[in-house]
């Protein structure tokens, strides 16, 4: 079957419950069989596989539809904590890296949303090459699905913090959230899913209303626009004190806490003034009034990870411990991020880009 056949066929995986009872009823099935099809396609079984499917089923299923899962490229595991990364390659030949993380509540796994990534962060590696393509909700349940399956455990906890921006991608990843979430799917409970943006601030608004209590993760790097300008082109469309009121206006919606992401870079922007900046930004624009007092602020702090391609280089451990420390004296929680899979390089989209220089060159 080759791909242009495959275009006009349904993707089974990107269907929801009721997409897929519309088209077993398409080819004349009855309805009862897509509650056959759905928790098994969600486990990784294609219906090929199927035990429970006659000859004819399949056939006119195929007929419709395709099923496809990442299969894996490579795989990194770390001798130091057992985090794996996996290089999945997709039905295009394209491939999207996915992070594995063994807690002690369970395993999370941090997803791709895109190929590649257009908002052109300066110290991310996942934007050097721009954005490829959107993945499909197939291809993020799928990178779930497949690490499942290879590991043969069940994953609990999904962060969206690979590569690619996740509300740039908006209705596939809403689509992907409510088929994670299906009690007949992965089933997967949101409060348990974490979702990180750079700052889409019209986005954050949109997903405010989806009664969707995932928690939401802010990348902002930098408290001032002048910094975070210049090392997040996002903030020159949406500034700090936008990003920050719409965050505001995310909590006082869903309740849900937020939770900052902050990357030190060496010089630029981990001095004790900055912290005292971010402090004083954060206070001023979540905990203005009365009732915003309460507003739970974390910050997590991150030493960022030097990307050949950058020139960036982590703050060190003192200028670190005292960042912290500037931020809990203003009331602001302030953790260091564990750096889980450190041998395996876990943390960056380095993965894809040397394979795929390595198929150019
Ligand atoms: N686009 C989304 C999600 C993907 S990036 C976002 O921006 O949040 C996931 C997180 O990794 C973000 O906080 C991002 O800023 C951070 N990140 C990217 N490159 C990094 C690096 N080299 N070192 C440390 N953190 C990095």
């Amino acid at each position: 079957m080759n791909q242009l056949d495959q275009s006009k066929k349904s993707d089974l995986l990107s269907l929801s419950f009721e997409e897929l009872q519309a088209l077993v009823i398409s080819i004349g099935e009855p309805k009862y069989r897509a509650e056959q099809i759905f928790p098994q396609i969600h486990r990784g079984i294609s219906p090929d596989e199927m035990s429970n499917l006659g000859k004819k089923t399949k056939e006119a299923l195929a007929s419709v539809s395709f099923f496809y899962l990442p299969t894996v490229r490579r795989k990194l595991v770390s001798a130091l904590d057992g985090t794996v990364k996996y290089l999945f390659s997709l039905r295009d030949g394209h491939s999207v890296e996915s992070v594995v993380m063994r807690y002690k509540h369970g395993i999370t796994i941090c997803i791709s949303s895109q190929v590649g990534c257009r908002m052109g962060c300066a110290f991310c590696a996942s934007t050097i090459g721009g954005k490829v393509r959107d993945l499909a909700p197939s291809e993020m349940l799928g990178q779930i699905i497949a690490a499942e399956r290879d590991l043969g455990e069940r994953i609990s906890g999904i962060v969206m913090m690979g590569i690619g921006e996740p509300l740039d991608n908006y209705d596939n990843v809403l689509k992907f959230l409510r088929l994670v979430g299906h009690e007949k799917g992965l089933n997967i409970g949101y409060r348990h899913i974490s979702l990180s943006t750079c700052g889409l601030v019209d986005k954050i608004a949109r997903l405010a209303k989806e009664e969707l209590p995932i928690t939401l993760s802010i990348s902002l790097h930098a408290s001032d626009n002048e910094t975070r300008s210049a090392i997040m082109p996002i903030n020159k469309k949406w500034s700090v004190e936008q990003l920050l009121d719409a965050c505001r206006d995310y909590y006082a919606v869903t309740g849900r806490r937020i939770s900052f992401e902050y990357t030190l870079i060496a010089g630029k922007n981990d001095s004790p003034e900055n912290a005292l900046h971010l402090a004083k930004t954060l206070n001023a624009h979540l905990r203005t009034k009365g009732a915003d007092s309460s507003f739970p602020i974390h910050v997590n702090l991150i030493p960022v990870n030097p990307v050949t391609e950058t020139g960036f280089s982590a703050s060190d451990k003192n200028a670190i411990a005292k960042f912290a420390s500037v931020l809990e004296k203003k009331g602001i929680r302030a953790t260091v991020r564990r750096r889980l899979g450190s041998d395996i390089n876990a943390s960056c989209g380095q993965l894809r880009r040397a394979e795929e220089a390595k198929e150019t060159e």
